[in-house]
């Protein structure tokens, strides 16, 4: 064990979405007190607000799970806000830190960051080795500021800021919103009310880029874990070790969701990065497995947005 949380107050950034919420969750388990901030009570991108509300607070260790996310069409339609929210966002909660004296620091990222023809399985090595996939640079270059800033901290403050970057994620809380959504919740819902209307279930692409996905719940666990047993400059990759074509995760949603209708394919849309699929055996060496099959996570967030657990509904 490298850090403890017993006692501590933790604050949470992005308590809301579902990776943020997934780690309150988790940490529900834990002996600290998990600190969050409103949004109407703390704009992120705000330093010196930020700053101010840390200065009040106090918190020992943060996990910095907010960002301004989305799928492929919004971050393709949005560069703006998926660059410079990130970007500002990272500053802020970093500096704070910083000045706080924060103990520990979790920075999320996302498996974006790597270069579109990235050799796959992915390593960590292949940062900032080649081209960014274009429709998520945004998102992906103010991700890779952020790593770079924790590292940055780490050298010259001495300040213990790790980084894990979560392959495809999915859950409740998720973004439901065809327009903004990633592919596993829009799936769900396409496949929910095809079968309500007894019609077609409608692919973005061609169905054959590849991804990986992890239940957010398992993600949130592994944020837990590296908090609690790693602390060093390399960010660490947080997968589920498997792929699957968007095809084939098609089929698997609409056999969770029981419906057998027809698939069609919408070629006016992108496909984005042909595979991502990344190596987590430094995560694996580090003690951490995923717990949840990818049908069984899929069943659970089926009710999860049976529930209205999730944004867009
Ligand atoms: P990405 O992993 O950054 O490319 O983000 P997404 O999760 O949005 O998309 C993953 C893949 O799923 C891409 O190849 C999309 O074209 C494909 N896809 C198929 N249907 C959908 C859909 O309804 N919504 C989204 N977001 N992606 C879809």
């Amino acid at each position: 064990m490298t850090y403890s949380l017993a006692g501590k107050r933790v604050w949470v950034a992005g308590h809301r979405g579902m990776v943020g919420s997934a780690i309150v969750r988790r940490l529900a388990q834990e002996d600290c007190e998990v600190l969050t901030a409103a949004r109407d009570e703390l704009d992120l991108t705000d330093q010196r607000a930020v700053l101010g509300w840390m200065h009040n607070q106090r918190p020992q260790a943060v996990f910095l799970a907010a960002a301004r996310v989305g799928g492929i069409l919004a971050n393709d339609s949005r560069p703006v806000e998926f660059l410079r929210d990130n970007l500002l966002i990272e500053t802020a909660v970093l500096t704070g830190a910083e000045s706080v004296g924060v103990e520990k620091l979790l920075f999320l990222g996302s498996s974006c960051i790597y270069p579109k023809h990235a050799e796959q399985p992915i390593r960590e090595e292949a940062l900032l080795t080649g081209s960014l996939e274009p429709t998520n640079e945004w998102y992906a270059i103010a991700k890779i500021a952020g790593i770079k800033l924790a590292e940055a901290y780490r050298r010259e403050y001495g300040c213990d800021f790790i980084s894990a970057m979560p392959t495809n994620l999915y859950g409740p809380g998720d973004n439901f919103d065809l327009n903004a959504s990633h592919v596993m919740p829009a799936l769900i819902r396409k496949v929910h009310e095809a079968k309500l209307a007894g019609g077609a279930v409608t692919v973005w692409g061609t169905g054959t880029p590849r991804r990986e996905f992890l239940y957010v719940d398992d993600c949130a666990d592994a944020c837990l874990h590296l908090m609690q047993h790693y602390s060093d400059a390399p960010h660490i990759n947080v997968g589920s070790g498997s792929d699957i074509s968007i095809m084939e995760l098609t089929r698997l949603v609409m056999e969770v969701l029981d419906y057998d209708g027809p698939v069609v394919t919408d070629s006016a849309k992108p496909d984005g990065a042909p595979r991502k699929l990344m190596d987590s055996a430094r995560l694996a060496a580090l003690g951490w497995q995923p717990k949840t099959a990818l049908r069984d996570g899929i069943a659970l967030a089926y009710q999860a947005f049976l529930a209205g657990e999730g944004r867009g509904l």
